[in-house]
């Protein structure tokens, strides 16, 4: 599986001329690919944990369905499910819905183009502790649980470890099981860490990095945060390090803190370096609603901090959510008894979610992605004027792995009728010019090029041997669209 991947990735890179070796990137407050920070994209991750509520999750499906970025990208999220909430003895299940909505749910989520992330079976707190080996089976009991619904395990290639809990096993069995990135890093909120700013270079030599000084009580740090890095040599400084566990080629998305100012700066798009934050808490939601008792407080802190992005080194944005509290049904937060209870409203949390939203998609620079979208622009950077954000590629029918030698399409119908690992033989049912694209499971890119179609089958090479997997074939051209779902074993 991880191989599958790797293999992809330099698949992609070659079909772009360049050469790239395995994944290594040290993290940097610089954009990769020499990009002007003025000209790197203002990426924002948009991603939600948990999802246990199908209204939930349904709620930010409704929101977002046809919203776009101004590059006419759709607006799109990573779901890191909790598979086990899917079975009616497991905690909090069926949490007043039933397992059939909830399920529902997360695959309406994948068919959509959202991306499905991994946040293990159960959910446990595994940190103290916990072997790679227990790792390894929450993690892959996640992966398996949510293919027999009919998401493909191999399209689940990011990991939050519950609770950020996470020690040297967890991330040995991020690396075995093949994932391309972790996303439970937290940094950017303790300071000190990061005075003068020294650190780990890449073979770990303490080192003076570039001169930025951070202050917890002013606005510069966050305008310069660190760009998502592969983990071959820990964390970034300034991070939580709960191990030096090293995770050669698998890239972390680290947990940024939200900064909160002590006054909403009448102009948003020029703060002060010294501009006084009053709080910075853990980059989640639950950890602002927590000390939230407006909507508006949220809000602007959300504007405010994605606002010292923008105006640094744009590095990405981050909005860490849980779909679980934007649910009619979780007491947990609702109720005004529970311990966890928030002081702003359903109506106003989500409220604050989709303002928020609405106001990044006001700049031309501004893409929300899901995470993994992230990581390919890490692996591709390209500045704002030429990268567009991935259209939508999860709409096709999660289907059963066929094999290759199956005839998919009469020579009357648009398909796909044969499929090796270096070509596909295609028919059409009116001749001309289509753009043809190959995607893995994923949503990377394998394969995209022009061909003029004659009746008849035509034949369409890679260029390239692709490894045993899943694809999705798109034919698009002359009035006609079509998706096809391939199999090429091995
Ligand atoms: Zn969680």
């Amino acid at each position: 599986m991880y191989k599958m991947l790797k293999l992809m990735a330099v698949g992609l890179v070659a079909a772009l001329g360049t050469v790239l070796a395995a994944d290594n990137v040290t993290w940097s407050i610089t954009s990769p690919g020499g990009i002007d920070s003025s000209n790197t994209p203002m990426l924002v991750g948009l991603a939600f944990d948990d999802n246990t509520y199908a209204d939930g999750v349904n709620w930010f499906l409704d929101f977002t369905k046809d919203l776009k970025n101004k590059d006419g990208s759709p607006v799109r999220a990573t779901y890191f499910i909790i598979s086990g909430s899917s079975e009616t003895d497991h905690l909090n299940a069926p949490n007043n819905q039933t397992t059939t909505e909830l399920k529902n749910s997360w695959i309406r989520a994948y068919k959509g183009g959202y991306e499905i992330g991994d946040h293990t079976k159960y959910h446990d707190p595994l940190e103290d502790g916990a072997d790679s080996t227990y790792w390894s089976t929450a993690i892959t009991g996640c992966k398996t649980e949510l293919a027999s619904y009919g998401i493909p395990a191999d399209s689940i290639i990011g990991m939050r470890c519950p609770y950020l809990g996470y020690g040297a096993g967890a991330f040995e069995a991020i690396k075995t099981e093949g994932m391309l990135y972790d996303c439970s890093v937290e940094t950017g909120y303790n300071w000190n860490q990061i005075i003068a700013g020294y650190g780990f270079d890449s073979s770990g030599t303490w080192v003076n990095v570039p001169a930025i000084v951070y202050s917890e009580s002013n606005a510069q740090g966050s305008k310069y945060q660190y760009f998502p890095y592969t983990y071959d040599n820990g964390p970034a400084p300034g991070s939580t390090a709960k191990t030096s566990q090293p995770m050669p080629g698998v890239w972390e998305l680290p947990v940024q803190a939200v900064r909160f100012p002590a006054t909403v700066p009448t102009d948003l798009s020029n703060i002060p370096d010294t501009d006084p934050v009053s709080q910075n808490p853990t980059g989640l939601d639950y950890n602002c609603w927590k000390i939230c008792t407006t909507k508006d407080e949220f809000l602007n802190a959300m504007k405010y901090s994605f606002s010292l992005h923008r105006q640094g080194n744009r590095s990405p944005f981050y909005l860490g959510m849980h779909s679980d509290y934007y649910s009619n049904y979780n007491a947990d937060v609702n109720a005004d008894t529970s311990v966890d209870h928030f002081a702003v409203s359903l109506a106003d949390r989500r409220a604050a979610i989709e303002e928020f939203i609405t106001y990044v998609l006001q700049f031309n620079d501004v893409r929300c992605v899901p995470f993994r979208d992230v990581v390919r622009w890490m692996q591709n950077p390209q500045p704002t004027g030429t990268y567009v954000a991935p259209a939508q590629y999860g709409t096709w029918d999660a289907i059963p792995i066929v094999n290759q030698k199956a005839n998919l399409a009469s020579a009357k119908t648009t398909g796909v009728s044969h499929m090796t690992r270096t070509n596909a033989s295609l028919n059409v049912q009116h001749p001309g010019t289509y753009r043809i694209g190959l995607l893995g499971l994923d949503g990377r890119q394998i394969y995209s090029g022009i061909q003029d179609m004659g009746s008849g089958s035509q034949t369409v090479n890679f260029g390239k041997t692709l490894p045993s997997g899943v694809y999705m074939m798109t034919i698009n051209g002359n009035g006609e669209k079509v998706n096809k779902a391939v199999a090429v074993d091995k």
